[in-house]
């Protein structure tokens, strides 16, 4: 296997992951504070699907200013932001095998001035 190919699929495994986690950490936010489930509650599930196509966008493009770009909902940030407030911890409690998160880690500081620039 080539270099290249293996981080490919080290990347791929990544996304996954990221993919599962923010799933995880929507569903705690929805269930303590709205009572419902991801599929039936209309705005977690917008950003379930918002968090996921970030995470496509962000992982392979990750060192384009795309990566600002992508959280243009500032809706959707709010809400994530109160996702990983309340969910961000637990994760590390009860999920510890998902908690090595560089994405989380990103948008808990997206949200600064630092336009253009991208910490990997
Ligand atoms: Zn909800």
């Amino acid at each position: 296997m080539t270099a290249v190919a293996a981080s490919k699929r080290i990347l791929s495994k990544r996304i996954l992951r990221e993919k599962k986690t923010i799933g995880v950490m929507i569903a705690m936010h929805c269930a303590s504070r709205h009572g419902k489930r991801v599929e039936d509650c209309e705005s977690c599930g917008r950003l379930l699907s918002y968090a996921q196509r970030k995470i496509d966008n962000c992982v392979f493009h990750g060192s384009k200013p795309a990566c600002n770009e992508c959280m243009v909902h500032r809706e959707l940030r709010e809400e994530m932001r109160a996702v990983m407030r309340f969910s961000g911890p637990r994760m590390f409690l009860h999920h510890p095998l998902l908690g090595g998160l560089h994405f989380v880690d990103r948008l808990g500081h997206s949200g600064g001035t630092s336009a253009g620039t991208h910490q990997p």
